[in-house]
């Protein structure tokens, strides 16, 4: 409560609701003005938040078509030899029809053959027995009659039975022959009649197949117009974020380059700096162009990358002033730090800021905890050097 409230009265009222306005006024204008200081940074920040968000989303969609793109080639494979072995197959009992018609015809042959053998002997078996009966006297029943005794007349008897017996023996072997070799005809007509429907039922296949395999290959054609549509896509959304990126980086570059104006810069008068990372001495990446792991293109690696364990202290290597203390995208939560006389250094991928932007810290003092934020693939610090705006070997200022 305040004191003029409880003194009361009319005109100090109305001297107070002025007061109340003029202070929302000034709360208003000074929330505009931190706004408006603030937006670039956060914009940006934004911006290649989004950007990456976009490449990242683009590139999960060319990723999608192609996996399904694979997909259909390998099924596309599959129908193929499947094809390929019905055709094969539709070959083989091409053949073997043309092999059982041939043996048809070798059969249709032997059988007229044997048709005519038969006919020719019965015919010759009726002549002979014919003539026999003809000149019976002189034949079977001169033989028969000139018996000498009823012996003799029993044998005569079964040697004319015995001619008779051997005639019809033959007749039959020719007429069994004949039967046999029907016989055989008629498997292979049937046979063929197996392998006719075998081979309409393959070329059923084959013709299932065949389309089957037009839809694919449509399919296929579709996905990889799509494929490179996304593609496309895929390469503007990753420009779009590197030209985001490079902005970012000129935002960064700019503020270390505006902090080197300002008076209270501290200096940095030259000699090494302290070590950033005391839980880790490895140098996972040194500083220069190299292959990007996960971009996999050739870029500047602008600092070095120390290995550290998670959570442990990141320190000012040098007394300065906070200018930067930020997320974003790529750097992960980062802060930059200006040493004076033209220098400054960054501290990225952190999991903790322990400072913020103007805060003056002290060389050896712990301003971050290290981890693995942004564009990272485990915990590390990455540590960047300036002067006057560009970029310096760490190593070269490191004990
Ligand atoms: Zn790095």
């Amino acid at each position: 409560m305040s004191k003029e409230k409880k003194a009361g009265g009319r005109p100090k009222k109305k001297y107070e609701k002025k007061r109340i306005v003029a202070g929302i006024c000034a709360i208003a204008v000074a929330v505009v003005f931190l706004f408006s200081c603030l937006y670039p940074v956060i914009s940006r920040a934004s911006a290649v938040d989004d950007a990456k968000a976009a490449r990242d989303k683009a590139k999960q969609e060319l990723d999608d078509i192609k996996n399904k793109k694979t997909n259909l080639v390998k099924a596309y494979a599959d129908f193929d030899s499947q094809l390929t072995a019905v055709e094969d197959e539709v070959a083989a009992i091409t053949a073997d029809i043309k092999n059982t018609k041939e043996e048809i015809e070798r059969k249709a042959i032997e059988l007229e053959e044997a048709e005519a053998n038969t006919a020719a002997y019965e015919e010759e078996f009726k002549t002979r027995a014919r003539i026999m009966y003809e000149n019976g006297s002189t034949s079977y029943l001169e033989v028969l009659f000139g018996a000498e005794s009823f012996s003799d007349l029993l044998e005569r008897m079964e040697v004319v039975g015995s001619i008779l017996d051997y005639d019809r023996e033959v007749l039959d072997k020719y007429v069994e022959s004949q039967k046999i070799i029907k016989n055989a005809k008629e498997e292979q007509e049937q046979l063929l009649e197996r392998q006719n429907s075998q081979q309409r039922s393959l070329e059923l296949k084959q013709e299932q197949l065949e389309i089957t395999l037009e839809k694919q290959q449509v399919l296929i054609d579709e996905l990889s117009d799509d494929e490179d549509l996304a593609a496309k896509a895929y390469a503007a959304a990753e420009k779009k974020y590197e030209e985001e990126e490079r902005k970012a980086q000129e935002e960064i570059r700019r503020k270390q380059l505006e902090s080197q104006k300002s008076a209270l810069a501290s200096n940095y008068t030259g000699g090494k700096f302290c070590w950033p990372a005391p839980s880790g001495v490895r140098i996972t990446s040194p500083f220069g162009y190299r292959y990007h792991p996960i971009s996999h293109t050739y870029s500047l690696h602008r600092g070095i990358d120390i290995s550290t364990a998670y959570g442990t202290n990141i320190l000012a290597t040098e007394d300065g002033v906070v200018i930067i203390a930020q997320y974003n995208s790529s750097y992960g939560r980062y802060i930059s730090i200006n040493h004076g006389n033209g220098y400054t250094t960054l501290y990225a991928h952190n999991s903790q800021l322990l400072v913020s932007p103007g805060q003056t810290v002290k060389r050896g003092q712990v301003i971050a905890k290290a981890g693995s934020t942004g564009n990272s693939t485990g915990p590390h610090c990455h540590f960047e050097v300036s002067y006057n705006g560009n970029l310096q070997n760490p190593l070269n200022y490191l004990n």
